[in-house]
């Protein structure tokens, strides 16, 4: 730990990012630990439309949900860490080997000054820094759409983010593998959206980590904001 990370964990002490109990290093509290809703071995990974892979360690209901909303919406920032540190666990449990470069969804830059963070880059730091890498800024924004989570409909959802990213550093995807890192995997079509962006970029292959999946059956249930 450097003395940066010294002084910052005195200041702002590493909490459960599901019951913001204060523990002495980042990760998650033995309670959540035994009572979260894991997606475990049959449903920590699968398949969105296209054929494009996803590893999620939690299903999106209850604490974990709770746990990131306030990570999104509640400005706790500091929940980063550990929530990706579980992105990178499931990560390197599910798709090793699949991939050798990570970057994450962006949010606009209008979103971004609003929020203060991009929550999609603080997992993919996160989970870089559990395997001494730098997460690559490759896709970016470029076009305000409404919040996915208003839109219930499968096709509301793919026409609501088309053509709202773009390749940031085209040169940069040229051969790679991709770890795409989101926070929540609800239909896939953000993911389905960016994905394509990086392929006709030239990247040879896209996998795809959120913390949490929204519950089989309920793909289409809006989220309260
Ligand atoms: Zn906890």
């Amino acid at each position: 730990m450097t003395l940066r990370e010294s002084l910052l964990d005195l200041l702002f002490p590493p909490k459960c990012p599901f019951c913001a109990r204060v523990l002495d290093r980042s990760g998650v509290c033995g309670g959540c630990e035994s009572s979260l809703p894991w997606t475990g071995e049959a449903h920590s990974l699968w398949e969105l439309p296209g054929a494009l892979r996803c590893a999620a360690p939690l299903w999106y209901q209850g604490a974990a949900r709770e746990g990131v909303l306030r990570f999104k919406f509640q400005g706790a920032a500091g929940a980063g860490d550990p929530l990706g540190g579980l992105v990178a666990q499931c990560a390197a449990e599910r798709l090793s080997g699949e991939f050798d470069t990570v970057t994450w969804v962006p949010v606009s830059p209008g979103r971004l000054r609003k929020r203060g963070y991009d929550q999609a880059e603080l997992l993919a730091r996160a989970a870089c820094r559990r395997w001494d890498a730098v997460p690559l800024r490759l896709l970016e924004k470029i076009r305000d759409n409404p919040a996915q989570s208003g839109l219930a409909e499968g096709e509301a959802r793919r026409e609501n983010v088309k053509d709202a990213y773009r390749a940031a550093a085209p040169e940069a995807v040229q051969g790679r593998r991709v770890l795409l890192v989101d926070d929540v995997c609800t239909t896939g079509a953000t993911l389905a959206e960016c994905a394509g962006v990086l392929r006709k970029a030239g990247a040879e292959a896209v996998v795809c980590a959120a913390v949490a999946r929204t519950p089989l059956g309920r793909s289409d249930a809006p989220a309260p904001f």
